[in-house]
């Protein structure tokens, strides 16, 4: 089943000039790029993007982070692409994420771990509609 899912390259990444390094993590997996851009999150787009956080006692800090520096934003297409874009992420906490994961490879923390990715359908479709209008998506 194609699938499209909604990848965020954090900023504790675009802080380390790491955004190309990771495209190409998710490309050698077979994820197609079928829109991006790099916007800075203000506090309250942050906060409505990790609405369903909003009681975790991380909100605040994590939402802080969101919007401290630049974010790519970008929308990938493939066979089971939430699960495998997922995958390649690597587990949230870095210290528990396998090798060979963007995550292991990179993220700095449990909270400055350097990507997002949706975890279901619904919420990928809420995410990709957050960030994305139909014409800025190809294909
Ligand atoms: P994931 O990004 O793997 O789907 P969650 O949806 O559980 O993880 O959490 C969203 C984000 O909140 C994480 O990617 C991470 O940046 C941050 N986060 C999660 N758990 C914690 C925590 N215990 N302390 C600080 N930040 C956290
Ligand atoms: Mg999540």
């Amino acid at each position: 089943m194609t699938q499209r899912t909604l990848s965020i390259i954090k900023p504790d990444a675009t802080q380390r000039n790491l955004q190309g390094a990771i495209l190409k993590m998710i490309q050698d997996a077979g994820l197609k790029i079928v829109a991006m851009k790099m916007i800075t999150l203000t506090r309250n787009q942050a906060e409505g993007f990790y609405a369903v956080h909003k009681e975790r006692p991380f909100f605040d800090s994590l939402t802080q982070f969101m919007c401290s520096g630049p974010v790519v934003v970008s929308v990938l297409e493939g066979e089971n692409a939430i699960t495998r874009y997922r995958e390649v992420m690597g587990a949230t906490n870095p210290a528990n994420a396998d090798e060979g994961t963007i995550r292991k490879a990179f993220a700095l923390d449990i909270e400055k771990n350097s990507v997002h990715g949706s975890d279901a359908p619904d919420t990928a479709a809420t995410e990709i509609a957050y960030f994305f209008n139909q014409l800025e998506i190809t294909g």
